[in-house]
Parts: C-alpha cells; structure tokens; sequence
C-alpha cells in the first residue's frame, strides 16, 4: 500500500499539469460525466465490478417504463431506498473542482447522466442533465409537477402506484430505458459539436445515446478508472480517481503547485 502512494504522488501530479495545460490551451471546454464520479460520494456506479449496481440487478428488469409499469411495487421497492441514499449523499471534490473550474472559465457547462444533482449542490451553475433528476415527480397524464420526496412518502405509505388528483400515474422525473431523453440532450448535442475539447469523468460510455456525445466533438479527454468505449479516439487519458486528480487540476488553473 506504502509502495502505492509513494509511486501514484508523481503520475498525479505529471497528469494534473498535463489536463490542466489541455484546458488552458482550449477556447470551449465541456465535461460529460457519469456515475463515475459520484462513487467517492458514495453512490455505487452501474459497471465497476463488484460494487456496481448491475453486479446485483437486471437493469432492464427493473429500470424500465414497462416494469414500472407491470410491477410498481417491486420497482418502487427497489429504487426508492436507492435513490433515499442519493439524495443522502454530499458532493466530493471532483463536483467541487468542476465548479471552481466553471468559476474560472476553464470549462463552460457540465453535461452529465447522473440524477444525483451533486453538480449544482457543488457550485456548478451550467449543468444539462440528460437523464432527469430526482428532485421533482411528474404526472403522466397533466403532467403537474410534485417534490420527489411526497412521491416517494406517498409510495412507501401504500399508494403505489401513485395516482394524481386528476387520476393519472405520476411517476419520477428521471429517465428510464424506453424513455425519451431530456430536452436537455438537444443543447448537450449542441454543446459537443461546437466545442473544442469534452473531458469525460467517470463514465464507461456505454449508455446511448449519451455515449454518442464525445463522437460529435473536435477532442475528447477522459478521466476513467476503467476503460470506456472512446479511449482509441480520445487525445489524452488517465485512470487516477477523479476527486484525487481534479482537485490537483484547479490548483495548477489557479496558478498554484507550480504550474
Ligand atoms: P458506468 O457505471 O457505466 O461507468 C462508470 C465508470 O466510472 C466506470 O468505468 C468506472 O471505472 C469509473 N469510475 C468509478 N469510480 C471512479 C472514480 N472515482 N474516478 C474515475 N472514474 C471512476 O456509468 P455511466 O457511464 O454513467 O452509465 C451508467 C448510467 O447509470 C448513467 O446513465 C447514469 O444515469 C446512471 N447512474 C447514475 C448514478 C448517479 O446519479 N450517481 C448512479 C448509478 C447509475
């Protein structure tokens, strides 16, 4: 373990001068991430082997409109202390770094696939969030809006599904597989064709159509403990943890640690 944390200090430090001269010599720098960068806050992420979430669940089985929809219970059994636990956890330092890093216009918006709102709790002001959120619920039939928390109180009260005054199915504001993306997607597609660099942070670009994000852009960068679907074409990468390096990175932007 010693041996470890004498020899990762250098490859820290050679990687956070290297991003940071990658972010100083771009004029429009966006970041796509993923539930990557929310395990240091705790919340597991689909892929990482062991602790991700789909070592223990079919997603399909359970993540979608139709088991929504022909099993509420068991879907609402599932997701609800999950997305509890989200709503529980704290930003770490990478969400803060990616905000100091808007502060200082090294990067212009976080493009992201999680629904934890670990961003904006962060500082991050320019956030598109591709796959919804968990701060609101919606009815599917007038679509009146209602604070996720009285949905998931009125779930685990008994109601379930829950039913709308109006006598519709409400349902969370994030998305599922066979949803539609966001409105958001369309400016995040917007946001990758026109700009000059997109760092990715913590995804395994495996979920589409978010993964088809850093093919629309001039230059992609990747910080990923795992491999992604993008490392052939991406110009730069790193495997460290992204709350270790970017931190590191902010430092070097604000002219600190020698950079
Ligand atoms: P993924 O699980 O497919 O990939 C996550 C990647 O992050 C892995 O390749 C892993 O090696 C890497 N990683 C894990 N910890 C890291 C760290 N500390 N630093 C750097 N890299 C790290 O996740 P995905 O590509 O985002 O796709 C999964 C989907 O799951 C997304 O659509 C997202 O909406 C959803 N999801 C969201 C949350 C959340 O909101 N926090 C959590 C789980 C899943």
């Amino acid at each position: 373990m010693r041996m470890e944390a004498i020899t990762m200090q250098p490859q820290l430090e050679r990687e956070s001068l290297e991003l940071a001269s990658l972010l100083q010599g771009s004029n429009r720098t966006v970041v796509l991430t993923g539930a990557g960068i929310s395990t240091e806050s705790g919340i597991p992420d689909f892929r990482t082997p062991g602790s991700g979430l789909w070592s223990h669940v079919n997603p399909i089985e359970i993540l979608s409109v139709t088991a929504m929809r022909k099993d509420p219970k068991r879907f609402y059994d599932f997701k609800i202390p999950l997305w509890r636990s989200f709503l529980a956890a704290e930003p770490n330092p990478a969400h803060k770094a990616l905000a100091d890093m808007e502060r200082l216009g090294a990067i212009r918006c976080v493009i992201t696939q999680n629904i934890d709102s670990l961003h904006q709790r962060a500082g991050s002001k320019h956030v598109l969030e591709v796959h919804g959120h968990m701060r609101t619920g919606r009815c599917q039939k007038c679509s009146r809006r209602l604070p996720f928390e009285t949905l998931a109180d009125r779930v685990e009260a008994g109601d379930c599904p829950p039913h709308c005054e109006c006598g519709g199915v409400l349902r969370p504001d994030v998305v599922l597989f066979e949803d539609m993306l966001t409105g958001d997607f369309e400016k995040a597609v917007q946001e990758a064709f026109s700009c000059d660099l997109m760092l990715v942070i913590g995804s395994s670009l495996e979920v589409s159509p978010a993964n088809s994000l850093p093919q629309n852009a001039r230059r992609v960068a990747i910080v990923n403990l795992g491999p992604t679907q993008m490392d052939h074409g991406a110009c730069w990468r790193s495997r460290s943890k992204a709350g270790e390096l970017l931190p590191l990175v902010v430092e070097r932007l604000n002219g600190k640690a020698g950079a």
